[in-house]
């Protein structure tokens, strides 16, 4: 979308969805009520967060209660969907979501349980090769988790651990600054750990291009996806990515704390000099009930299983997958550029006049669907509760000055994409907020103007 529209433009908004070849899937989902403003429905642009509930996913939970129920311990066998393997019927369709063979792809556990258990297996410092290549602005688990790593060698992770930052005044990182990064220094990096898109900036990263840098420097190369996947395409595989973890509840909608997914290339798969934590679903199915007491090996991803699987959590899952599988993630990601575009012009012509500025590339390669909107003068708290409360509209605040708008394809609309951009402009501009100095760089005509009012 290159037209810039007018924020006060909702009939344009309204007839943008109107022709909209791939309509949202919004029947499928759950929207909240709205708690103020004109609109029944929350403008739910959180889907980064917390993905909506789709209306399969009660169903299907209860199908297992009610198996449960009827079958007690006999529903490993005989429920509907026997629980016993109830982890592989989600293999197929996690596979084929991030670009992976099924042999390479678990859904377990919770993303920062298999961040550890990757890192356990693939970051194994030397003396001369030590170092946990992170962004600066990675999502707090993932510092903590490579920072434990680091100690759990008994180094100092203030050594260990590498926080790459973007240049002085910018907001994103710059491929070829990674790239460069990695042939100067990449001689001492045991292991690259980036996130696909970036939590805050929603900045895509080029996956190929640092994986393949990564490698080249004799590093293990491993990514954080959950904001990635369900968001934009991603052939793991065929991008000889080392190994990846992302959760399923942000975009991919399977629920609060939804089981999480893990990738391992397959050149890994049959090397059983790495070392590994095991548990009873390590081993192979096909002997795992004869109780001995020493591990099975198997070469796929389900090697680094540990418990059995938590079926009330993973029927959610399930449900979610389908519905990437019936849309299809390419598909999506046509819509998801012009809806983002839309809202990107949008939040352009808005903040033009406002202490606010979009810090996510502006280059739609180089970002999914979310725009993160650096906010001057107020809490990004503050805004997303008067964005709640007065109009309707859901974002997500990360402090001190970030909202993050996420106009999901499945099931956000353009006039959700309206919503949110005049909503923002009329929470910015209403003259009740503690404007302080602005800080250089926010362009604005200061608070209580608007243009387009
Ligand atoms: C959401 C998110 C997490 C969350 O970790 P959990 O273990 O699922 O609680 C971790 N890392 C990144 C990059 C995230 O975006």
């Amino acid at each position: 979308m290159s037209t810039v529209v007018r924020p006060v433009d909702e009939a344009h908004a309204h007839h943008l969805d109107a022709v909209d070849p791939l309509p949202p899937r919004r029947a499928d989902f759950h929207v909240p009520p709205a708690t103020g403003g004109a609109f029944t429905e929350t403008a739910y642009l959180a889907g980064n967060s917390l993905g909506l509930q789709p209306r399969g996913t009660r169903a299907a939970v209860e199908q297992e209660l009610a198996d449960w129920a009827r079958l007690g311990v006999e529903g490993h066998l005989e429920a509907g969907r026997p629980w016993k393997p109830y982890h592989e019927f989600l293999r197929d369709p996690a596979a084929r979501l991030v670009g992976a063979l099924p042999a390479e792809t678990v859904v377990m556990n919770s993303l920062t349980v298999d961040l550890h258990l990757m890192m356990i297996s693939f970051y194994r410092p030397t003396p001369e090769r030590y170092a946990i290549v992170v962004e600066d602005t990675t999502f707090p688990s993932d510092s903590y988790a490579v920072q434990s790593q680091a100690r759990l060698h008994g180094l100092d992770p203030g050594r260990a651990v590498v926080r790459l930052r973007p240049r002085p005044g910018e907001d994103c990182l710059r491929t070829g600054d990674v790239l460069a990064f990695l042939r100067r220094e990449g001689h001492r990096v045991a292991l690259v750990l980036l996130g696909g898109v970036n939590y805050l900036t929603g900045e895509l990263m080029d996956i190929p291009a640092i994986t393949a840098a990564g490698r080249a420097a004799g590093a293990v190369v491993g990514w954080d996806l959950a904001h990635a996947v369900g968001n934009v395409p991603l052939r793991l595989h065929d991008w000889g990515v080392d190994w990846a973890a992302w959760c399923h509840y942000k975009y991919v909608n399977a629920g609060p704390g939804a089981v999480a997914g893990c990738f391992v290339h397959e050149r890994h798969l049959t090397d059983r000099s790495l070392p590994k934590l095991q548990g009873w679903w390590s081993t192979d199915p096909a002997t795992r009930f004869a109780m001995g007491p020493d591990v099975d090996p198997v070469d796929t991803a389900d090697s680094w299983q540990l418990s059995n699987p938590p079926i009330l959590a993973m029927a959610p899952v399930l449900v979610s997958l389908r519905l990437f599988d019936e849309v299809g993630i390419a598909a999506l990601r046509e819509r998801s550029i012009r809806l983002t575009g839309y809202l990107a012009d949008l939040l352009a012509t808005v903040c033009a006049d406002l202490p606010a500025r979009v810090i996510t590339p502006a280059d739609p390669q180089r970002r999914g669907c979310q725009l993160s909107v650096r906010v001057a003068g107020t809490t990004a708290a503050e805004v997303c509760a008067r964005l709640r409360h007065e109009h309707g509209v859901v974002a997500d605040a990360r402090p001190p000055d970030v909202v993050r708008f996420a106009p999901v394809p499945l099931y956000c609309t353009h006039h959700d994409a309206w919503r949110a951009a005049t909503a923002l402009a009329a929470v910015l501009s209403s003259g009740t907020l503690s404007y302080r100095t602005l800080s250089s760089g926010v362009p604005s005509t200061g608070p209580g103007e608007r243009r387009d009012a």
